[in-house]
């Protein structure tokens, strides 16, 4: 079980121009690592992210998460998919600035059938103290928190993290590093992590690296390291 892909294309068409995003990507990710997706800008990372989350289709190939049929499912089947299975976290929070940090995080779990409780989840991320303030009243890194707070308090098989560290400073983004850490060791998630740090992948399970759409290769990481110790790059 866990994240497979086969022979795996995306093509965007605008017009009359092409772009194959994703070139004939195979792949498997076993469930409860974290991996790391490396490569340039460009490269396909966020589109292979997409696929694998149910945002975007692939133009060909098969895309299995946790047994689903990924690639197969209807718009509805994807929605609930989604919903049941995968939390995103984006390098630009995408808070609602009129929500309050507890009303933000509450969002994420109305979509839930089984949510966690979301005091809880504000606690695990250090952000209980501010529920009541607004987005704007808070700094980046705790602006991540809330967002990581959002993803999880669906109680997420897969959490799909899009550069969550890139608009942070060092010691800010180790922070929300160690968190994602901690949250794969309390339940056990599926984290994919994209960034263009190296430095990162050396706190991963396994590493993908990408390159003008192509899967480069795929290594494991027998001894991640922890968060702290990563080489900020
Ligand atoms: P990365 O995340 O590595 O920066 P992306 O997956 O965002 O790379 O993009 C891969 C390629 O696909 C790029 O050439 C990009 O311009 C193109 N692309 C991505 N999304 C779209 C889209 N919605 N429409 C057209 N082209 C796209």
């Amino acid at each position: 079980m866990g994240i497979s892909l086969k022979n795996v294309q995306k093509v965007y068409k605008s017009g009359d121009v092409a772009v194959q995003a994703l070139k004939n990507v195979s792949v498997h990710i076993p469930e409860g690592t974290i991996s790391v997706i490396l490569g340039p800008s460009g490269s396909g990372k966020s589109t292979l992210l997409n696929v694998i989350g149910g945002i975007d289709r692939p133009t060909e190939g098969e895309v299995h998460v946790f047994h689903e049929p990924v690639h197969e499912l209807t718009d509805q089947q994807l929605t609930e998919y989604r919903r049941k299975h995968v939390g995103f976290i984006f390098q630009s929070y995408n808070l609602i600035p009129t929500l309050t940090v507890y009303e933000n995080v509450e969002v994420g779990a109305e979509i839930s059938k089984a949510p966690l409780s979301i005091d809880e989840v504000l606690k695990g991320v250090g952000m209980y103290d501010k529920k009541d303030k607004f987005p704007q009243q808070l700094s980046g890194g705790e602006q991540q928190r809330v967002a990581i707070a959002r993803a999880l308090v669906k109680n997420p098989r897969l959490l799909l993290c899009d550069e969550p560290t890139g608009a942070l400073d060092e010691e800010t983004g180790k922070k929300i590093l160690r968190l994602l850490q901690d949250v794969h060791k309390q339940y056990g998630t599926t984290i994919l992590i994209i960034t263009h740090n190296p430095g990162i992948s050396a706190m991963a399970n396994w590493v993908v690296k990408m390159k003008s759409g192509e899967l480069v290769e795929c290594i494991e990481n027998v001894h991640p390291i922890s968060a702290e110790k990563v080489d900020w790059i």
